[in-house]
């Protein structure tokens, strides 16, 4: 399956949307119609998956898993908002956190970063987000990503090379660290009730690397 910037310009695109919807019904519904009858009564997720909103990044896929087995965040750059008891911004993002863990009592939590990941780039790149506003200011939540990174390459620790990959691994730990200072997590990660992960998913290779905090690196999951 190959889709070419001719076709995406096409008006009638959305027809391959409805043939989708088609070939569900007919491929995926009718014969697991018990299945379905059933999730259909209530969900009861084990994993909170946060993700980056990127098209090549499709939870289910790459964990294999059926509808009713994850409840998905997906946001640019798959950012997690620092933790303020009485806080109105980033909703989305924090309500769907508090959901997920208080209400629907998820056993996991993943963040999932990835290669050649568009945010992380924009992040070295400030001047390219001025026509889009609301991107740059969601972007600041990885300013310290950004700011560690500068220092490193300063001080020749990486090389200008490297970055990318820094840039995305780095910001999947700070993000599960601004996970863990959610005081409600915090409670539940120590009563041994939720289990917290940073994942790196190489696209090309086809590869999850699991961040281990003892090592402080990422571990390829065989
Ligand atoms: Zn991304």
């Amino acid at each position: 399956m190959e889709l070419h910037d001719q076709e995406k310009t096409d008006s009638s695109y959305y027809k391959r949307l409805f043939e989708g919807i088609r070939q569900f019904k007919a491929n995926e519904f009718i014969p697991r119609q018990q299945f379905f009858e059933e999730l259909g009564q209530k969900q009861n997720p084990h994993t909170l998956f946060i993700g980056c909103s990127d098209s090549r990044v499709v939870p289910s896929l790459i964990t294999q898993t059926f509808p009713g087995e994850l409840f998905v965040v997906r946001n640019i750059a798959n950012l997690i908002p620092y933790y303020k008891k009485d806080s109105d911004t980033y909703l989305a993002t924090t309500a769907a956190i508090e959901f997920a863990v208080k209400q629907m009592n998820v056993s996991n939590i993943v963040v999932c970063g990835h290669s050649n990941c568009g945010g992380c780039a924009a992040l070295n790149q400030d001047k390219e987000l001025k026509h889009l506003p609301h991107t740059k200011k969601w972007m600041e939540l990885a300013h310290p990503v950004k700011k560690i990174i500068e220092e490193k390459i300063a001080k020749n620790k990486i090389s200008p090379e490297q970055r990318s990959l820094f840039t995305e691994q780095l910001n999947i730990v700070e993000q599960v660290n601004h996970l863990l200072k959610y005081s409600y997590i915090r409670k539940r990660v120590k009563e041994g009730n939720l289990n917290v992960m940073g994942w790196y998913y190489h696209i090309e290779k086809g590869e999850i690397y699991n961040y281990n905090r003892n090592l402080r690196r990422f571990i390829r999951i065989e």
